[in-house]
């Protein structure tokens, strides 16, 4: 299929047909998560999001450098360099080493990473095992006299930034903007400016987490990790940048500026932003106690929802919705989400033992496939794509009642399609069975045989065995429904 690829860029705000700098060849950086605690299934979203983009641009054809980092020091409690760092509380308050703390954590976010069935990327680099890169890149910015030290730390200069390179183009944000909406300095803050922002701080006697450098033994500013890695291992330009839209501002921003102040380029071609999840119509945060964990989703051990959702109908659910917007976390919307991936789980196992006819009816393959492709295309729009996926589903089971009809050579290639899609680019897999579900599903696939046999008799208008099997079958309390896809049934 060849078609372009557009890709909506959150740096100029518009969808803009996807070129990678080298031919073939894609770098993509996602900021990862900070590893000081469980990572909520809001984080999870937008790791999942990212995890369609890597799939796709994979089965494109491209080679992908995917690069997503594992933060694992400097990222204070709050955007403005002020409080402790998350990881060092963590370690402070349960009595452990701060790499106890990222252990437990990464493992964590691995392990429910590999439940949703993303890929892992390409290189997952840490902070800590970067600290030389960072110190080099900070002696480059105060070299070209964007930076200042005060005290053993460092901060970046963002006023004389601006004057010569604009700051704020990926928020949107200028520096009148900022300096009027910014709280002036207390007494107590080494920084000439508030807008200015931390590459080394200084570490307190008592903060254990700590390095030695030119300037103090202390340690790296969040937004520095992010410039030091993805250049080390993408290049000083590199095609995409991704992370959730709360990153925007000030991380991504301040991003921009270190690597524009050393290199003098947009070090990134696409930034691409996943929106929020939200419960109870809240952005999902750690901080605030409005999230769930993936676990507590699965087991059903929650106080929100009355069942549980295994993780092939979250990520369905997720994928549901396109990644620029908003989904909140429902029992309603998750339950209406379960039904479509079985609906659309028990269609792709009935590909299998289809009746092949001479020739196909009802349904045009070549425009479907490309309807799938074109959604992909267009900004890896996922739920216009699960759309289509639901017409096939409709065609399978019409040809499954004797509806219409399919001959080998579109069976084969439909299945390896509509495959593809579900598995390869929507990272779905279809549930394993239990004992119990195996039991079921012999009972469902002899109903459904029955169902079928009935619908033949329709078809021949031989009304006498369609009666018979509908009123033996109600004795049973089993309930058929004739609907224009086919009859269904239920078991009262
Ligand atoms: P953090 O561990 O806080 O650095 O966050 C890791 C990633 O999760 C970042 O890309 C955030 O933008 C993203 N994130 C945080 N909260 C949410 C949310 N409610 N919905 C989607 N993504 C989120
Ligand atoms: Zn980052």
């Amino acid at each position: 299929m060849e078609q372009a690829l557009a890709v909506y860029n959150s740096l100029s705000g518009k969808k803009e047909s996807f070129k990678s700098l080298l031919p073939n060849h894609v770098g993509m950086y996602v900021c990862g998560p900070t590893v000081y605690s469980n990572v909520h299934l809001g984080n999870c979203r937008t790791f999942i999001s990212f995890d369609l983009i890597f799939r796709y641009l994979q089965h494109l054809g491209y080679k992908v450098r995917y690069v997503r980092n594992i933060t694992d020091a400097g990222h204070l409690e709050n955007d403005a360099d002020e409080g402790e760092d998350r990881i060092a509380k963590k370690a402070r308050l349960e009595s452990i080493e701060p790499m106890e703390v990222v252990q437990r954590y990464t493992v964590d976010f691995r392990d429910t990473m590999k439940q949703f069935n993303a890929l892992p990327p390409s290189i997952e680099p840490t902070a800590t095992g970067h600290i030389v890169e960072q110190i080099e890149l900070i002696k480059k910015i105060m070299d070209e006299g964007y930076a200042y030290e005060v005290n053993g730390s460092v901060y970046f200069d963002v006023l004389r930034f601006n004057k010569d390179i604009p700051y704020g183009k990926l928020s949107g944000r200028n520096i009148e903007e900022l300096i009027h909406n910014s709280r002036a300095l207390d007494g107590q803050s080494d920084k000439k400016n508030p807008q200015d922002f931390a590459l080394w701080k200084k570490a307190e006697p008592q903060h254990i987490m700590r390095w030695p450098s030119p300037w103090s033994d202390g340690f790296p500013g969040w937004h520095l990790e992010c410039t030091a890695m993805s250049t080390k291992y993408l290049g000083t330009q590199f095609d995409i940048h991704g992370g959730g839209m709360d990153l925007k501002f000030p991380h991504h921003e301040c991003e921009i500026a270190q690597a524009e102040s050393v290199y003098k380029k947009s070090p990134v071609n696409y930034w691409i932003h996943a929106n929020m999840l939200t419960l109870n119509g809240k952005k999902m945060a750690k901080s605030t106690g409005n999230n769930m964990l993936p676990n507590e989703m699965f087991s059903g051990e929650n106080s929100i929802f009355n069942k549980p959702f295994s993780p092939m109908v979250v990520r369905f659910f997720m994928m549901q919705a396109h990644y620029r917007s908003i989904v909140d976390l429902s029992e309603s919307a998750l339950e209406a989400s379960e039904k479509g991936f079985h609906r659309l789980v028990d269609a792709l196992q009935k590909l299998d033992s289809l009746e092949v006819s001479e020739n196909s009816s009802g349904f045009e393959l070549e425009s479907w496939t490309q309807n799938c492709y074109t959604a992909m295309n267009d900004d890896f729009n996922s739920p216009v794509l699960i759309a289509h996926l639901f017409d096939a589903v409709k065609y399978i089971n019409a040809v499954s009642n004797g509806l219409h009809k399919i001959n080998a050579e579109d069976l084969a290639s439909l299945s390896k399609t509509i495959r593809l899609f579900f598995n390869e680019i929507l990272g779905l897999q279809t549930p394993e069975k239990s004992e119990k579900d195996s039991d079921i599903s012999q009972l469902e696939e002899t109903l459904k045989l029955l169902i079928n046999l009935r619908d033949k008799a329709r078809v021949n208008k031989d009304f006498e065995t369609s009666d018979l099997i509908r009123d033996r079958l109600q004795k049973i309390q089993i309930q058929i429904n004739d609907t224009a896809e086919g009859s269904t049934f239920k078991i009262n």
